[in-house]
């Protein structure tokens, strides 16, 4: 059984291919999304909704985001145990495989995983061997725009065609031109803003609320904060679906009243839509393609929900973008449609999905001054950004100077001009043997594969002489003796089990609402040490009955009814 798996920056999801197209598993609370958050209780781990609120009520031990770590060396403390980002990943890979277990009833042992089209060589081999850590073979990374074009079925047309994705997640904005021709779907361009999401919206609320009602943010505390922002969230929320909304809360005593229209929130976020416009025109630039040529346009993500974003899109492409499948979960059902194809299910047509290299890949140069003097630390691009792969291409280069015994190769990626603020992937360091030659020249050959690896081959043009280094091991990825270590270390981890989930996730939640609420906090304490009662008691009915009852009540107390 292969499943597909969404592993998103806020949440994550798994699906399969069943009879009639792609299902999502539900999490122990009856829903498809679950938060992409850790935290250790009592020694335990916990992952998914009861993380994510002790992310407020209990900080030190809860983190979430760690998406944006993959492919590098950060740990994480939490409680007693540190994790590096791929165990962090594993952890929420484990959670969402027990909740698909628990559904189908058998154990599941293999994925396909979407990652970011941008994602480096590093980042793709921390989400395979996250896949590892969780127990599971991953059958193929795939893309997630390809994964979005894949839930829309846009791989069973019969002529080509070419789409337009746009992912607006919590934190980043996701660009991608994808090419369909003869039963294969190709990333062609890829760009974006790692720093542009559903959150910057957010914050254009809370200025503007604190701006209309004179509200100095020093004067409120922490819990005051967290409070105002869950608030404007759901406010958001509402804002994509009505055209305007009323707030009413009490903030240091002050009983505040606040309208919010659909229009002027649009006005408010125009800088942010310009900036939206920046790697869309990018990526149809490298794409060389005019807007006109684009055949479809997919809107995903949860912020690609806000009616602004859909105006934009419609705008800049004159046509509908198509957003019918949940924007939120269109990429783990695509996920799902390849994890079919895998799976060689006879109702799906294969697709061959190919990928592009994400980064740009070149050498260190010298390069002469208008004043003649030699500066070093200038980037020569090899295989450019968006090379369909495999890919290899080559280049001469000459010796600075004559009398030159060596020449190093220092390896980068990235797309700065000058290597300082690219990333070094490697050196190579050829004696240059052939003194009494005119021609000291070499060609350097970059071949970069399907799987990540860079080769780079050297050779003396005047003796042919060879030099070779593969690059594989990237910093940031765990080799396979690590991995098996880190595997022993997961399985010897306590986790809080799947069935008491709802129960721990009312807890957190519980406790997250009194830190925020200050002036609850007797209320909230008595409803716990009730609700802990009912628990000890071990009778299930007065537990579901208990579980109900906190329910709607702190659903009152967040605004929810
Ligand atoms: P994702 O990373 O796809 O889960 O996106 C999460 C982001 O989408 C967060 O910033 C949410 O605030 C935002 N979001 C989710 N649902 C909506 C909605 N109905 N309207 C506006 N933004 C939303």
């Amino acid at each position: 059984m292969i499943v597909g798996i969404d592993l998103g920056t806020t949440h994550s999801l798994i699906g399969m291919h069943g009879a009639d197209g792609p299902v999502l598993f539900p999490n122990p609370h009856g829903q498809v999304l679950t938060p992409s958050a850790v935290s250790v209780a009592d020694g335990a781990v916990l992952v998914g909704q009861a993380a994510r609120d002790r992310l407020v009520s209990h900080p030190g031990d809860s983190v979430a985001h760690f998406k944006r770590w993959m492919g590098t060396d950060r740990e994480t403390r939490l409680g007693s145990h540190r994790f590096r980002p791929e165990e962090l990943s594993a952890l929420v890979l484990r959670a969402l495989l027990a909740d698909a277990e628990a559904a189908l009833g058998h154990k599941v042992e293999e994925a396909v995983i979407s990652v970011p089209a941008y994602f480096s060589d590093a980042q793709r081999k921390a989400t395979r061997t996250a896949g590892e850590l969780a127990g599971i073979r991953v059958e193929r990374l795939i893309n997630e725009p390809t994964a979005a074009a894949l839930a829309y079925g846009l791989q069973e047309r019969e002529r080509e065609g070419r789409i337009l994705v746009l992912d607006l997640g919590g934190g980043t904005f996701d660009v991608s031109i994808l090419e369909l021709f003869d039963g294969i779907v190709e990333v062609h361009a890829s760009a974006g803003d790692n720093f542009l999401g559903g959150e910057d919206f957010l914050q254009v609320l809370a200025h503007a609320f604190r701006q209309d009602m004179k509200l100095d943010p020093a004067t409120l505390d922490a819990s005051e904060q967290a409070q105002l922002l869950h608030r404007l969230e759901q406010l958001k929320r509402e804002l994509s679906a009505r055209s305007a909304v009323d707030l009413q809360l009490t903030l240091g005593g002050r009983e505040l009243h606040w309208h919010m229209d659909e229009a002027r929130y649009a006005q408010l976020c125009e800088p942010l839509l310009q900036r939206m416009r920046t790697p869309i025109e990018r990526a149809i630039r490298d794409a060389r393609l005019k807007p006109e040529a684009l055949d479809d346009i997919i809107l995903v993500g949860g912020a690609a929900r806000m009616p602004m974003v859909v105006r934009l899109a419609t705008r800049m492409f004159g046509r509908l973008p198509l957003r019918h499948i949940h924007p939120d979960q269109a990429i783990a059902l695509g996920a799902a449609v390849a994890a079919g194809m895998k799976a060689r299910d006879s109702a799906l047509r294969e697709v061959v999905l190919t990928d592009v290299c994400p980064y740009t890949l070149g050498t260190q140069v010298s390069r002469m001054g208008p004043d003649g003097k030699e500066r070093t630390g200038y980037f020569h691009p090899i295989i450019q950004r968006n090379s369909v792969v495999p890919v290899s291409r080559e280049d001469v280069f000459h010796p600075v100077h004559a009398e030159q015994k060596v020449l190093r190769f220092d390896v980068y990626q990235g797309e700065s001009p000058t290597v300082d603020r690219n990333i070094k992937l490697g050196e190579l360091q050829i004696p240059l043997t052939n003194h009494g030659n005119a021609d000291r020249s070499v060609t350097t050959r970059f071949t970069y594969d399907v799987d990540g690896i860079l080769q780079v081959e050297v050779t003396e043009n005047a003796t042919g002489k060879r030099h070779e280094l593969v690059l594989e091991q990237n910093p940031g990825v765990l080799a396979p003796d690590q991995i098996q270590q880190r595997l022993q270390a997961l399985q010897a981890l306590k986790v809080h089990p799947r069935d008491h989930q709802p129960n721990i996730a009312l807890i957190a939640r519980t406790e997250r609402l009194y830190s925020e609420h200050v002036d609850q906090r007797e209320q909230l304490q008595g409803w716990l040490l009730q609700f802990r009662e009912a628990l000890e008691s071990q009778d299930t009915q007065r537990v579901e009955r208990h579980r109900r009852e906190l329910g709607r009540a702190l659903d009152e107390l967040e605004g929810l009814q």
